[in-house]
C-alpha cells in the first residue's frame, strides 16, 4: 500500500546528520520549501548510556560487525553521529578538495562564524588529559589543544556526557541547525527510513520510504541523500547505482592504555589535546573513556585482571587513515585493513606507548581497533561529480560518502562546508 506525501517541496532531505541538517538549514534560509526524512527518533538527549546503545549498538541497525570481528558504529537518530560524537573540529585538508575542483575556504570561513569552534579552556580539560598532555610533552610530541564544537559557557567539568548525547545543550549537534531549519518553515519526518529514489524519464523525482508500517512516497524536483557513509550507499544501489558502496573507508580507531597510581573518579570531555601527524596519516588523542566502555574493550582483549584500575587508567586514542576497500550492500557491510593501514595504526600505537611511559603508566596494553568514521562510499570523482550530483539528474549526494580518498580526519566540520557549498550552489542555479 503507498501513501503519498505533499509534493510541493523544493527538495527532500535524507537523513539529517551535520550534512543533512546543514542543508535544511541553509536551504529553508533562502525560503526553500524542504521535508527531510529522518530514520531515528528525535527524543530529547539525556545522557545516558541506554539512549547511546539505542541510538549506536543496535546490531545490523546502527552496528556492524567486519570479518576481522572489529566494531563500526553509527548513530541512527535525529542529528546523526553529531549526538554522540566528541565534537572534535578540524579544518577541512583543503588542498585535498582543491584536486577536484572544489575550495572550501570561504565556507570553512562562514562556519567558524556561526559555531561554538575553538579550544577548550583550562578548567575544562580533565586531569586524565592533563597527565597525558604532561607524559607528550616529555616524551617531545608535539601535543596541544585540539578545537571543539562545545560552548565552554555550557560545559561542566567532571563531565563525560557529551558521548552519551549531552543534556546540557552545551555540545554543538545537527539537532541545533535542525531546530533553525524547522524554524525556518522545513518540515521533519522523524521513523522514516527511505529506501530508494524514484527515477522518472531519467531524472530524480522523489523517494520511497517507510513510515509505521506504510510504504509511502514524497516528490521533489531535488534529492539530497544525507544518510551517512553507509545509508547512501544502500539508497543509491538500490536506486541504480550500483558502483556506490564498492568501496569505503573506516578511520580504524585503536584505545591504548597504562595505569598510574593517581585516582581520577570523574569523567572529562574526550579529545581535549592530541596531535595530528599529516605525513603519518595518523591523530593521537587523550580518550577518557566511560566505565562500559574500558570494560568492554578491556575484556574484549582478555586483560581481566586490568578491570578494577577502571578509575587509574589512561587511554590514548590512536586513530589512522585506512586505504578505500571492503563493501556496502543492503544487509551487511565489511571493511578490514590493509597491511598498509595495520602498519599506520603501530606507528601510532608506538608513540601512545611512548607517552604513557613518560605519563608514568604501566602495564600498557592496547584494543583491537574499532571505527566511527564510514565515508568515501559514493566518493567525488568516481559516484558523484564536483557539484555532489550523480548521474541520475537532480539527485546529490552530500555527507561522509562523497569524501574523495583516504581520510584519517573528524570529518563534521568538513561535511558541514560540504553542504553549505551545495546549498549555495542549488539556491543559485
Ligand atoms: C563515538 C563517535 C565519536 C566521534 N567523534 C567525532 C569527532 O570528535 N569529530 C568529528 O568530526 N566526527 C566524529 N565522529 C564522526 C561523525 O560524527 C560522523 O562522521 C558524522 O556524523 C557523519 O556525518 P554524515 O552526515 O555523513 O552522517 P550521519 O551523522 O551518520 O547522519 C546520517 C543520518 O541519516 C539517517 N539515516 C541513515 N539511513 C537512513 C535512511 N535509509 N533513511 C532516512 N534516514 C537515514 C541517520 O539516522 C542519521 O541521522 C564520531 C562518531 C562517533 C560514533
Amino acid at each position: 500500500m503507498f501513501s503519498y506525501t505533499n509534493t510541493d517541496y523544493d527538495a527532500i532531505v535524507v537523513g539529517s546528520g551535520p550534512a543533512g541538517a546543514t542543508l535544511a538549514r541553509e536551504l529553508s534560509r533562502q525560503k526553500q520549501k524542504i521535508l527531510v526524512l529522518e530514520w531515528g527518533g528525535d527524543a530529547p538527549l539525556k545522557g545516558s548510556f541506554a539512549q547511546m546503545a539505542g541510538i549506536a549498538a543496535i546490531p545490523g541497525k546502527s552496528a556492524f560487525i567486519n570479518s576481522d570481528l572489529s566494531l563500526l558504529i553509527r548513530g541512527i537518530t535525529t542529528g546523526g553521529g553529531t549526538t554522540i560524537n566528541y565534537a572534535t573540529a578540524m579544518l577541512p585538508p583543503f588542498e585535498m578538495f582543491d584536486r577536484y575542483g572544489i575550495d572550501l575556504r570561504p565556507q570553512a570561513e562562514q562556519i567558524k562564524q556561526i559555531l561554538p569552534y575553538g579550544p577548550l579552556p583550562d578548567d575544562l580539560i580533565g586531569p586524565r588529559a592533563k597527565r597525558i598532555w604532561q607524559g607528550a610533552k616529555q616524551a617531545g610530541v608535539d601535543w596541544g589543544k585540539l578545537d571543539k564544537l562545545i560552548d565552554p559557557n555550557r560545559c561542566r567539568a567532571n563531565c563525560h556526557l557529551c558521548s552519551y548525547g549531552c543534556p546540557y545543550s552545551a555540545k554543538w549537534t545537527a539537532r541545533d541547525f535542525l531546530d533553525h531549519a524547522l524554524q525556518n518553515g522545513c518540515e521533519l519526518l522523524t521513523h522514516a527510513k527511505v529506501s530508494k529514489v524514484i527515477v522518472e524519464n531519467g531524472q530524480a523525482t522523489g523517494v520511497e520510504y517507510q513510515h509505521q508500517g506504510k510504504i509511502c512516497i514524497a516528490r521533489a524536483p531535488r534529492i539530497v541523500l544525507s544518510a551517512g557513509g553507509i545509508g547512501s550507499a544502500q539508497i543509491l544501489q538500490s536506486s541504480g547505482i550500483e558502483e556506490a558502496g564498492k568501496a569505503f573507508f573506516i578511520d580504524p580507531v585503536v584505545a591504548v592504555m597504562g595505569a598510574v597510581d593517581e585516582r581520577f573518579d570523574h569523567g572529562e570531555v574526550p579529545m581535549a589535546a592530541g596531535v595530528h601527524l599529516p605525513e603519518e596519516g595518523i591523530i593521537l588523542s587523550d580518550l577518557a573513556l566511560p566505565k562500559p566502555f574500558f570494560h568492554l574493550f578491556t575484556t574484549q582483549v582478555g586483560r581481566f585482571h586490568r578491570l578494577p584500575s577502571v578509575n587509574k587508567t589512561l587511554t590514548i586514542m590512536v586513530k589512522a587513515k585506512d586505504l578505500p576497500g571492503g563493501r556496502i550492500s543492503s544487509r551487511w557491510v565489511n571493511k578490514t585493513l590493509a597491511g598498509e593501514d595495520k602498519a599506520r595504526l603501530d606507528k601510532g600505537v608506538d608513540i601512545a606507548k611512548t607517552i604513557l611511559s613518560a605519563a608514568g603508566a604501566r602495564h600498557i596494553y592496547q584494543t583491537h581497533h574499532f571505527a566511527a568514521h564510514q565515508g568515501g562510499s559514493a566518493a567525488i570523482g568516481t559516484v558523484v561529480n564536483s557539484d555532489l550530483e550523480t548521474r541520475i539528474p537532480n539527485l546529490y549526494v552530500c555527507d561522509a560518502s562523497v569524501i574523495p580518498e583516504a581520510w584519517g580526519l573528524p570529518p563534521t566540520f568538513t561535511l558541514m562546508c560540504l553542504a553549505y557549498r551545495l546549498s549555495q550552489r542549488l539556491c543559485d542555479s
